[in-house]
């Protein structure tokens, strides 16, 4: 089967196998079983997913699970339900919260991976908590919300195989705040949740971000890069600014794209393009290949990068071997793949965003990649106990798996105890 038929962009080869578990107890038997033939990728409604023209070398586990439980204000949403869908039916249930998430494509269980957000709401205002499945201890547990590593387009589940999501618990009632002067100037005066849904809905069909099959701009992944959060001294003259933080701005990645000369419709190789309608979107006009839409994606990075210096980060997901998977299959994937060491190159064989050969590493760099794996693997798990802890590394910018870090500049890392994985400065959270 190949994955073109299950991503929204239309793009992705076949699948080595592929199953399908419509109940909780079938997915996690499946995702286990599919373990041990060796890599699996758990997949919702691939709206979120660059998968490779040479397809995926494992398996496929599809979650089609179902049901949404309501108790008071307390709504439970197993992973395989349509997301839209779940705002439509909590809202007529006068349950409102979720409705400036409306016409956000893919399912309940994938939401709280990137924490998806839209018109100033993200979903991890409303999400009490995440039940999952621990493919490392093989036990369920349920994570709070402030246990999530929440931020902006990111969570402790993001760029982590371990967690299989089962189900998302909100607590709604409460209608969503109008922060957008455009939803606001749409949805009218004092708007009822009802008709901020149907506000967000015109909004995002303009933008060709909702799905629609007669709607060639809606064949992409949404949003192909996040907003960058740089430094106040480095963000560009003109540009829009968002204070994410003392001293870090949110830059919006659309305006970095269209100053640094890609216009809406913009075409790079093959059949990729810029959406018509909206400047984020990298779009498959039906004859694309994924080749083609990394492509105009390093194209775009890179040229907003040589314009400003500012380095921009895909948002859909990149798949990954599992942790749980055997060395020799980690090997035989990174080689399939044209990896030079097979540790570092997981991804590849999914995603080609990355996959370019990795020049060898200088001893500052080891010495730092060595202090990030410290960080990661002993000091998170603890930092519950620990109030703000600031690191500085050098060297690291040099690495292109750290390619967020500017190639001179210290890269800093901040943890704070609401946030359980370490996080860059600029909040992609793809250390290695
Ligand atoms: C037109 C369009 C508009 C979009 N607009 C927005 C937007 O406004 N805001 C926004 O934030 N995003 C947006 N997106 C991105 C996307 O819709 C969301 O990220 C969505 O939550 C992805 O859900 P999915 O079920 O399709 O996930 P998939 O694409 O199937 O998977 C994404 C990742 O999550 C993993 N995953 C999925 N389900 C589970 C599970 N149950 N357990 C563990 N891992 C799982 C997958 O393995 C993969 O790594 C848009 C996408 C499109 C195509």
């Amino acid at each position: 089967m190949n994955l073109a038929d299950h991503t929204t962009l239309g793009l992705g080869g076949p699948a080595r196998a592929w199953a399908t578990a419509a109940t909780e107890d079938e997915l996690i038997e499946a995702v286990q079983k599919a373990e041990r033939d060796g890599p699996v990728l758990i997949l919702g409604g691939g709206s979120n997913l660059v998968v490779a023209d040479e397809g995926f070398p494992g398996t496929i586990v599809q979650v089609t699970t179902s049901g949404l439980a309501v108790d008071g204000d307390t709504v439970t949403v197993a992973a395989g339900e349509n997301w839209d869908s779940v705002v439509r039916r909590t809202l007529a249930a006068g349950l409102p919260g979720l409705e400036c998430l409306s016409g956000i494509p893919g399912l309940a269980g994938a939401t709280p991976i990137q924490n998806v957000g839209a018109y100033g709401s993200e979903v991890s205002d409303t999400i009490r908590g995440v039940r999952v499945f621990d493919r490392q201890t093989l036990k369920t547990s349920f994570f709070p919300n402030d246990t999530c590593g929440f931020a902006y387009r990111s969570s402790m589940f993001r760029g982590d195989d371990r967690y299989l999501i089962l189900d998302v618990t909100f607590g709604l009632g409460a209608p969503a705040p109008v922060r957008y002067t455009e939803l606001a100037a749409t949805a009218g005066q004092n708007p009822s949740p009802a008709e901020v849904r149907n506000a967000v809905l015109a909004l995002r069909r303009g933008k060709g971000m909702v799905i629609d099959p007669a709607d060639p701009d809606t064949r992409s992944a949404g949003s192909f890069f996040t907003n960058p959060v740089v430094p106040a001294d480095r963000v560009p003259d003109g540009a829009p600014r968002y204070e994410t933080s003392p001293g870090l701005v949110k830059v919006p990645a659309a305006w970095l794209i269209e100053q640094a000369g890609f216009a809406k419709g913009y075409h790079g190789p093959g059949g990729a393009r810029i959406s018509a309608k909206h400047t984020l979107a990298l779009v498959n006009d039906g004859t694309a290949t994924t080749a083609d839409l990394l492509a105009l994606a390093r194209e775009i990075r890179d040229g907003v990068h040589a314009t400003f210096a500012i380095t921009l980060h895909p948002e859909p997901a990149q798949s990954r071997t599992p942790r749980t998977c055997q060395w020799r299959q980690r090997a035989a994937l990174s080689r399939a793949a044209g990896a030079s060491r097979w540790g570092s190159r997981r991804a590849a064989g999914a995603i080609g965003i990355r996959a370019r050969p990795r020049p060898p590493r200088s001893a500052g760099e080891r010495t730092a990649l060595r202090k990030l794996f410290v960080l990661r693997k002993l000091v998170a798990p603890r930092i519950e106990t620990l109030r703000f802890w600031r690191f500085t590394f050098h060297n690291v910018g040099r690495s292109p798996q750290c390619e967020k870090f500017p190639q001179s500049a210290n890269a800093t890392l901040r943890i704070n105890p609401t946030r359980v994985r370490p996080q860059c400065a600029n909040g992609v959270n793809e250390l290695p």
